[in-house]
């Protein structure tokens, strides 16, 4: 009886103190975003991300997380716990308390990558409205590599020089040829939403896009990650970047529990057991595919002497 007694007034002191933060609520604001709004931030030859505007901070998911735990958390290194816990134990609905809005200037064969990330708000640039700009881009030589042999989708290694040269240059001349072929065209008098279709992929595209923390970072996972296309990828390191000014400590629980986590299936597992017990695993006895015991094999040197 007692306990109930003293469990109930701690539930009504807690909606207590909730109550009091709610009445005393102020807009939070993030110094070091306020200080970046608007500034362009290059990525590849032509492109750029600029943060327009942002919602919430770090104290904003405690604050959420608070409302349904009810216990309250005070100190920096009790928040940055809090949201440790949250991340780690996947309690995601706290970081969709913020968001943010982003103006991204882009290729279009990387919006079409990009825009498969439903969970955001997009508005487009119109190029059925207006005139396209001739810019598009042009890879730097040291990204222009051969097709993967391993990774039916990726580039891996070098090629010889004057094959990066040819394909420089090429892309150049079609691109610039098509523009020549687009203008022309919109001279002539064709709409704009028809003559548009001469212009090739590499074109830039640009839009506002709108996302809550929570599915920023899922995107962020999936683009920044090495197996993700270079062009896409420099958009989110880029992103990955901003994320830290703006909620430092939920982007400290990311690299932690996402970025730099390693997850390992069943059959992996067994053979960590069985190095753990003293057994000399190869690839040969692993039972494992190449590439299943590579990712042990990469897992072990990033970790190495950390
Ligand atoms: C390295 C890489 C290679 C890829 N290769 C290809 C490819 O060859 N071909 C191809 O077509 N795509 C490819 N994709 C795109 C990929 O299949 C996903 O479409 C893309 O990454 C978006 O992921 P998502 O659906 O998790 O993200 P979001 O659309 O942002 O969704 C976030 C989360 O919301 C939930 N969700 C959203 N919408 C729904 C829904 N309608 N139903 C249920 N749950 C939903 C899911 O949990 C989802 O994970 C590739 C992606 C990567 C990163």
């Amino acid at each position: 009886l007692v306990l109930k007694h003293s469990k109930k007034e701690r539930a009504m002191e807690n909606s207590q103190v909730i109550k009091q933060e709610w009445e005393a609520l102020e807009r939070p604001s993030v110094a070091a975003i306020d200080a970046i709004l608007g500034h362009q931030f290059p990525v590849l030859d032509h492109g750029f991300v600029r943060v327009i505007d942002y919602m919430g901070n770090d104290a904003a998911i405690v604050q959420a997380a608070r409302v349904s735990y009810g216990a309250g958390t005070k100190t920096v290194n009790e928040d940055a716990g809090l949201i440790n816990y949250l991340m780690e134990h996947r309690h995601s609905t706290p970081f969709e308390m913020c968001e943010i809005k982003l103006h991204v200037k882009l290729p279009i064969f990387v919006a079409r990558q990009w825009i498969r990330h439903r969970t955001a708000n997009v508005n487009e640039y119109s190029a059925r409205y207006s005139i396209m700009d001739k810019e598009f881009y042009i890879p730097r030589s040291q990204n222009v590599q051969a097709q993967s042999q391993s990774n039916k989708q990726g580039r891996e290694g070098g090629l010889e020089h004057n094959e990066v040269e040819n394909f420089i240059n090429g892309v150049e001349t079609v691109s610039n040829n098509c523009y020549d072929f687009y203008e022309d065209a919109i001279g002539g008098g064709v709409a704009r939403e028809l003559a548009r279709m001469s212009l090739p992929v590499n074109y830039y595209t640009q839009w506002y896009w709108k996302i809550d923390l929570h599915n920023l970072l899922h995107f962020l996972h999936l683009r920044a990650d090495s197996h993700a296309q270079y062009e896409i990828r420099a958009y989110a390191e880029t992103m990955l970047r901003m994320v830290k000014l703006w909620v430092p400590l939920t982007y400290a629980a990311f690299e932690k529990n996402v970025i730099d986590a390693v997850t390992l299936n069943r059959d992996e597992m067994k053979v960590i057991a069985r190095v753990v017990n003293g057994e000399t695993v190869t690839s040969e006895n692993s039972g494992l595919s190449d590439r299943s015991f590579k990712k042990i094999l990469d897992a072990i040197a990033k970790f190495r002497g950390m």
